[in-house]
Parts: structure tokens; sequence; C-alpha cells
């Protein structure tokens, strides 16, 4: 059976270019970083390098990145920990309806704790305005947080405008990077950002490694405690061989990235075409242009968006409806209501995403198949027969 992913966004395969960089620091170089013995400084030199690596990749220095254990932990880090350091200023938060949970969640425990979150809406394409960002910020607001791009509806947001804002008001900006860091140019200074999470899984490194960066002069709290490591910023011993594996995958982005983005937005744009043209009753999700080269996201009306995962799953074709964080949940997705789609069609989307290893073949044997799963499962339907 053909076996066919298109679920990059969920998680990447990792590049045996990586997994190959990242080996010695499994074995010979396997030491404890912190440690001053031969050992330890060799593993140290590892980490050193990929931190230069990404802060170039980024446009920071080197001394504003600190590795942490993936995008959860960047982004909780980021809005608990400038919440914490700067609740002598205030006790709000700005931020988007549209967030990964990453995002959100930190939001409403905070709430359980004395501070307050404002969750701006997003229009009909999943487009965050500036406009409505500046009008919910109050004197109390330390901290706005607006994710680059979702990861359900690919949505690219106008990120440096909003991060211009909370510069004008003196207001600490965050951006989720998570989907947009070796998938299109990221650069701290062009969008703004105070601080920006990233993790290595989604751009070809391993799982359990991220990042986040904090400009200089950040105001922020460490979350865990217990070590020195990251100047006291982020305790526990180095996860060297994923740091070394996520400066790999940086490093290849820098040469790849700019022929795989050219290659996945024309199959993307055959992806959209041919499931609007062949399918009836079928919309587009998130902006037209305005969307990550390897995102396509669709509402196929009179089905669930489950069945159809299972019936492809079958085929041997990997999607999601929804987020990897979300597909075991019933409840519809909260971006796809916060774009205005009524439960019933929010219940029938489909994602797929590209990546490095995406071929037209796989991209065939999918448009080829989903027709034909769309037409048996909307023959079951009492939905499509009364419609
Ligand atoms: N933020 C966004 C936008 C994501 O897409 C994800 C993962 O799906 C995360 C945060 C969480 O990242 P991680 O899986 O590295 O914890």
């Amino acid at each position: 059976m053909n076996r066919v992913y298109l679920d990059y966004a969920a998680t990447a395969p990792t590049d045996p270019e990586v997994t190959k960089a990242m080996e010695p620091y499994l074995f010979e170089k396997f030491g404890n970083a912190s440690s001053i013995h031969s050992f330890g400084q060799e593993a140290k030199k590892g980490i050193e390098d990929a931190r230069q690596m990404l802060a170039e990749f980024i446009g920071a220095r080197p001394e504003e990145i600190i590795f942490t254990s993936g995008g959860t932990e960047a982004d909780n880090q980021a809005i608990k920990g400038v919440a914490f350091a700067m609740q002598d200023k205030g006790d709000h938060i700005v931020t988007t309806a549209i967030e990964h949970h990453a995002v959100t969640e930190p939001c409403k425990f905070l709430e359980k704790h004395g501070f307050k979150t404002t969750f701006v809406g997003v229009d009909k394409d999943g487009l965050v305005s500036p406009d409505e960002i500046k009008k919910a910020i109050t004197d109390k607001t330390i901290l706005i947080s607006v994710m680059h791009a979702n990861n359900e509806i690919g949505t690219i947001q106008p990120v440096s405008e909003i991060g211009s804002i909370a510069k004008e008001k003196g207001i600490c900006f965050h951006t989720d990077a998570v989907q947009t860091v070796g998938h299109i140019p990221v650069n701290v200074n062009e969008l703004n950002a105070d601080l920006l999470s990233l993790s290595a899984h989604k751009f070809y490194g391993p799982k359990g490694v991220g990042a986040l960066y904090v400009r200089k002069g950040t105001r922020i709290e460490s979350l865990i405690h217990g070590g020195d490591q990251e100047k006291g910023r982020r305790a526990s011993t180095y996860n060297t061989p994923g740091i070394v594996g996520l400066g790999k995958a940086v490093q290849l982005c820098k040469a790849k990235m700019e022929n795989e983005v050219k290659f996945q937005i024309v199959l993307r744009d055959k992806i959209i075409k041919e499931i609007l043209n062949k399918i009836p009753d079928v919309r587009l999700n998130g902006h037209t242009t305005k969307r990550l080269p390897n995102n396509a996201n669709v509402s196929i009306k009179f089905i669930e968006g489950e069945s159809m995962l299972l019936s492809l799953d079958m085929l041997g074709i990997a999607c999601s409806t929804g987020s990897a964080c979300t597909s075991t949940s019933l409840e519809p997705s909260h971006v796809l209501l916060a774009i205005g789609l009524p439960h019933e069609i929010a219940h029938g989307s489909l994602r797929v995403t590209l990546g490095r290893w995406t071929k037209e073949e796989e991209v065939d044997y999918f448009l080829e198949n989903l027709p034909k799963v769309v037409q048996r499962l909307r023959a079951m339907s009492p939905l499509y027969e009364k419609k």
C-alpha cells in the first residue's frame, strides 16, 4: 500500500543529515555541557555553535536565545515569564482567538492568578486587524502575543505592524513562530518581536527541543529553577543532541528553504484548485495569498472530518482535521469557529500540509482518492440527503 504523509504541520520527519550531526553527541561527545573537563567542553561547543546558527538565522544575538523542550515550553515561558516579571506594571494581556493552546492555556492559567486577557477576534480569512489589537490595549497591558502564522488554516498575520504598535506603546510583544521558522523568512527585527517561539520538529529537526528568543532588556521570570544553565534562565542539563540537531536543521533550512517554498506553493495551489473544482460544496479556510506555502485547509460540507481522516488513512494517506493537539477531541476547532464557520461546517475540515519530501505523485494519489472518499461518505450522510 502507498503511504503518503501530508501532515507536516503536526510534525516532520527528522532529516537524516540532522540525525547524522546528532549522533556523535549521543556517544563520544556525551559530556554534560556544564562540566569543565574536555567531555563537557566539546558538548558545550556543539550547543554554542547551534545557538550561533539559530541566532543568525532569525536576526538575533546568541545570548538572546534560550533553548527549551519545544514550542509549548517556549510559549509558556514567554507568556508566564513576562506576566510574572511585569506584574508591578500591569495585569493585562492581549492575544487572539486563534492562538495555539500553548498560548491560550497559559493566559487562562494566569487569569486564575489575577491577570486578565483580551482575545481579539479575526476576520473570515483568519486575519487579525492591527487596529483591533490597538483598541484592546489598556494602560494595564503588559504583553501582546500574536502568532506569526496559524497552524490550522495557515494564515500569516501582520505581525510586523502589530509589533510596531507594541513598540510605540512600550509593551512587550511575543510571537509564536512555530509554524514559520524554517518555512518562510523570519527576522525578529523585521517582525518587531521582543519574544519569539520556535520548535525544531516542525522544520526537520528532532522532537522535544525548541527555543525562545528574548530581546536584550526584556523583563522575564524563569519558570524552571534548579540549575544555572542558560544563564539561570532555564535550568536542567542541556539536551545536547537535540540542540545540535536543531542547529543542523536550521543550517539545512537556510540552504533549502527558498527552493522548497517554490515547489510547495505549486503543489499547495494544485491541491486547493483541484479540490475546489472536483468536489462540490467545499470552501477554502484561511487567506488565499497570505498563507503558509505548505498549507491547504478546506471544509467539505455534509461530512465529518474524522470519517474522512479514517477513510484516507485506510488508503495510506495521513492528513489532519485541525491541529495535532485537538484531533483527539470532537469539539470543532476554536480556530474554525473564530473565522465564523458554523459547527457542522467546522466539523468537516481537512488540513493538508506538505514538506521537504512531498512528491507530486503523492499529491496526485491524494487528489485522485479524496473525491471518491467524499462521494462515498456523502452517500451515507443524512445531512447530504436533506440538502
Ligand atoms: N505553537 C504552534 C503554532 C504549533 O503549531 C505547535 C505545535 O503544533 C506548538 C506551538 C507546540 O509546539 P511543540 O510541539 O514543540 O510543543
